[in-house]
């Protein structure tokens, strides 16, 4: 189990001897202490990528994205390595993490290697006598900063297109989930990455990762976590003007009409909100029901949620596991308190289990019929398997609950109607809108937000935009001489 610092093609500790230990949120037992990057440690990763960028950026891009292809290979070849790893210091369900963490991980890695090379500038018509072209150029040295909710499949969102358009980087894991991009790391040397072109540091938000917000010398900062995070790494980065891309929090509205397919939402509005025990900016942690099927929808949604199997991840049976820190499970359940003192009506769970689970981080499935759409519980992002209820009668009505909020993440909408589902994907402020489905996401389908959920996109070309910037290059091919000054 890697538990150093990768800078410069090389497993090193912290130039303070400092570490942080990752703790497994089934049982909160120490899985291994890690070391904990300072502002020195930054510099040197810095400096690293800075001494490789030359090189990286100049390769063929094929042969940059044949490494990323070599990549997703050996993660097929360590998948079982990879997801036990995952679970052990998320909490993801062994099925998950098996399921859709690693290969997901793998085609991620496959779609920009095979993009590397698909990065064209374009020719621009403009005025008789002269040709305009435009370069795609990689950024430079780019930061990232990694949430602990999908840290291995994030350490691909944000790795792939940055490689795949010749930038070198440095990217931050989440201090408790440190330990996956470790292993991403080790196994990009193994698929012939050179030295200093990816370093991962684990160590503090507040330290290493706002060190890498500030760093004069680093030319974008892209990442995932908390608004109020997300804020705080806009100002940091004002000093040299980085490119800030920012994938923030979500309160994502899941709607549910009267035309609806039962069957299809309450599954389909469970997997929104109980996938990785809720942890997901996407998740859809707002049900909006119409009145005409909300009892018989809350009756099999309650149901289903109160059966949800909780356990060990590491047990195949497990559908839901722990949340990834005990820290995180406690913020979770004081939304319990939250919500009853606005007279909220808990539907199932509000607590955590009992026995043998007792010892973990674990929240039960948490369903709360909320008084008002303005209530706390259904504004803030609670990011536990914590759903908030709200019946709705019209359409209007609908949209004005579904745009409610300061965040435009994700929404869903489950209807019979043509007309009336494509007239919610144009009026509803999200970045993503599913139509009878929720959460699904490709590597070549853009994902981002609007407000405070953030700006840029990641994955498919949209993310190869975000890491380049544009030359214009202008020929004056008939040698046209300017008017002005003419003697
Ligand atoms: P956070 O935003 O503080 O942490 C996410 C990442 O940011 C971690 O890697 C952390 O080390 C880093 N970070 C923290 N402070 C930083 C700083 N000043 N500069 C640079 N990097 C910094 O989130 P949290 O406190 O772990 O969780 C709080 C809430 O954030 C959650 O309850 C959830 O609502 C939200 N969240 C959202 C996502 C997402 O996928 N959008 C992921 C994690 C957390």
């Amino acid at each position: 189990m890697r538990h150093q610092l990768f800078i410069d093609g090389r497993f090193v500790d912290a130039e303070s001897g400092e570490t942080l230990p990752t703790l497994n949120p089934h049982d909160n037992t120490p899985i291994v202490d890690v070391a904990m990057a300072g502002k020195a440690d930054v510099d040197k990763a810095v400096q690293a990528a800075q001494r490789a960028l030359p090189a990286w950026s100049a390769m063929a891009a094929m042969d940059r994205g044949r490494i990323l292809l070599r990549l997703a290979d050996l993660i097929e070849s360590h998948a079982e390595e990879l997801a036990r790893l995952e679970s052990l210091d998320t909490g993801h369900p062994i099925r998950d993490s098996r399921g859709l963490d690693v290969p997901r991980t793998a085609v991620n890695f496959r779609y920009f290697g095979g993009m590397a090379d698909k990065l064209q500038g374009d020719q621009i018509p403009v005025e008789a006598g002269f040709l305009n072209y435009t370069l795609r150029e990689p950024i430079g040295v780019v930061g990232q900063v990694v949430p602990w909710n999908f840290p291995l499949m994030f350490t691909s969102w944000k790795l792939g297109p940055a490689l795949a358009a010749g930038n070198c980087v440095v990217l931050k894991p989440a201090e408790i989930t440190p330990l996956t991009s470790l292993r991403i790391a080790e196994l990009l040397s193994e698929a012939g990455l050179p030295d200093g072109v990816v370093n991962v540091l684990p160590g503090l938000g507040g330290v290493a990762g706002q060190y890498i917000a500030e760093h004069p010398a680093i030319g974008k900062i892209a990442f995932t976590g908390s608004t109020a995070t997300g804020q705080r790494i806009v100002q940091a980065s004002a000093g040299n003007l980085k490119k800030v891309q920012l994938e923030l929090g979500g309160k994502g509205a899941n709607i549910v009409f009267g035309d609806a397919n039962l069957d299809a939402a309450v599954n389909g509005a469970a997997w929104a909100i109980f996938h990785n025990q809720g942890q997901a900016c996407i998740a859809g942690s707002r049900l909006v029901l119409h009145e005409s099927i909300a009892d018989e929808f809350l009756a099999r949604f309650v149901t289903l949620a109160r059966s949800v199997r909780l356990g060990n991840p590491l047990d195949e049976n497990t559908e839901m596991g722990p949340l990834t820190s005990a820290q995180h499970r406690d913020r979770v359940l004081s939304y319990v308190d939250v919500a009853l003192a606005q007279g909220g009506e808990i539907l199932a769970g509000g607590k955590a289990p009992g026995g043998a689970l007792s010892q973990g981080c674990y929240v039960e499935p948490t369903v709360v019929r909320v008084k008002s759409w303005r209530d706390r519980v259904a504004q803030e992002e609670v990011f536990g398997p914590f759903v908030t209820v709200i019946t709705f009668k019209t359409d209007e009505e609908a949209l004005q609950i579904a745009n409610g909020t300061e965040y435009g993440l994700g929404a869903g909408l489950w209807t019979g109607s043509l007309q009336r589902a494509h007239k919610f994907a144009r009026e509803i402020k999200s970045g993503m809108v599913w139509i009878n489905s929720y959460k699904r996401v490709n590597p070549a389908s853009p994902f981002g937000g609007v407000g405070k959920s953030g700006y840029g996109r990641e994955m498919g070309f949209e993310a190869m935009r975000e890491y380049t910037q544009v030359k214009s290059v202008w020929v004056n091919v008939d040698a046209v001489v300017p008017p002005h000054f003419k003697r």
